[in-house]
């Protein structure tokens, strides 16, 4: 999607925003207003939210729609998702939104540059696009999805690149939950810096 048409980030091609509990990672359990963009360049086979890779399919929104809803419920903290949400230059957003207040957590696969300003960044390298050095300095947590035990070797080569301040999650594939956890358990009792991170929110029923 051209620049020209985002307006340099003054609009973002919006797939759904919502207010509901972050389901995943260091901040599982905490009321957010999820801010959902469209596009992904990634591709991995079991993403669950293939719906939001092509970005023609949702139409540049004014920023300031998207803020005035989230700062209208009780929210006080913000997710930005995607799809993958570095494809667009989040500076005006991040800074509208810390306007109003509101902590702002990104979630992102790091494989496009950053731009905008995060309270936290959740890291989620993906094999199909590896990510670039960037996010390894600014990740707070680093986020494995594990869909088999070969993804363990994939998990340590990027937790030997993020910061001693990051904190480490393995978070088993949904589609293959009950069969790779029991895996995932032995796996974070024999390397205990490693947390373990379920999508809460599944078990919720909640988005
Ligand atoms: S990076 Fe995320 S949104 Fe993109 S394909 Fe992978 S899981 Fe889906």
């Amino acid at each position: 999607m051209s620049d020209a048409l985002l307006e340099g980030g003054a609009k973002l091609p919006l797939v759904e925003d919502f207010y509901t509990i972050q389901g995943e990672g260091f901040h599982a359990g905490k009321p957010a207003y999820f801010i959902r963009l469209g596009g992904c360049d990634v591709g991995c086979s079991w993403c669950d939210a293939k719906y939001t890779w092509n970005p023609k399919l949702y139409p540049p929104v004014p920023i300031s729609t998207i803020v005035d809803r989230a700062s209208s419920c009780a929210a006080q903290a913000i997710v930005i998702t995607g799809g993958e949400p570095l494809l667009y230059p989040l500076g005006p957003l991040t800074r509208q939104l810390h306007d109003r207040g509101l902590e702002i957590f990104l979630e992102t696969s790091g494989s496009h540059p950053f731009s905008g300003e995060f309270d936290w960044v959740c890291f989620s390298p993906k094999v199909k696009q590896p990510p670039l050095d960037e996010a390894y300095v600014r990740a707070d947590e680093l986020k494995v999805i594990i869909g088999s035990e070969k993804d363990f070797e994939w998990a340590e080569n990027n937790a030997a690149k993020v910061t001693e301040r990051c904190l480490l999650y393995l978070q088993p594939e949904w589609s293959v939950y009950d069969r790779i956890l029991p895996a995932i358990v032995e796996y974070a009792k024999a390397h205990p810096w490693w947390n373990i991170s379920v999508q809460v929110h599944k078990f919720m029923h909640i988005p």
